[in-house]
């Protein structure tokens, strides 16, 4: 299985001081499990954070109703991206693990306003391995999930 950096433990992160009130941030929307500010570095105008109100490192660490509940925070957000910045399109973003671009370790996903030449890259190259492959792959998945 593999394994996730947390170097900030429970408490400790920036994040888990950001829900305190410890440092401050430009709070959007708050309810039991979940917390949605604006991020400190903008991507784009209108970049919005979502995270779990408790330490959590990633998306294993979540339980399934955090899970939920941090996709029902994204979308309420979404929807007031959508109104008060009228993008051309959202992304969702979210990194679990520094490979993957996670730089703070407490979970979080990111609202991503986007406008026609933003400039803006998410880009990865895709590979069609055929059908063989596919069915190995999904075959491994099963296995797991099961
Ligand atoms: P990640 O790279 O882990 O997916 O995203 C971390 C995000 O947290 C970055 O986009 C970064 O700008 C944001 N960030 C880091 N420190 C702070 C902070 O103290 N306050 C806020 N509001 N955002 C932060
Ligand atoms: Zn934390």
């Amino acid at each position: 299985m593999p394994m996730f950096v947390d170097d900030s433990p429970a408490g400790e992160c920036i994040f888990c001081k950001l829900v305190t009130g410890e440092i401050p941030s430009a709070k959007v929307y708050e309810d039991e499990l979940t917390i949605a500010f604006m991020d400190i570095g903008q991507a784009t105008r209108g970049h919005v954070l979502v995270a779990s109100k408790r330490h959590a490192a990633n998306l294993l660490e979540l339980t399934p109703e955090e899970t939920g509940a941090v996709m029902q925070t994204a979308q309420r957000v979404a929807a007031a991206v959508n109104q008060a910045f009228d993008p051309d399109g959202i992304n969702i973003f979210q990194a679990n693990g520094a490979p993957a671009g996670q730089t703070v370790f407490h979970f979080h996903l990111h609202v991503l306003p986007r406008y026609t030449c933003d400039g803006l890259a998410i880009t990865w190259q895709r590979q069609e391995p055929g059908m063989p492959v596919l069915d190995e792959l999904a075959a491994r998945l099963r296995q797991a999930l099961a």
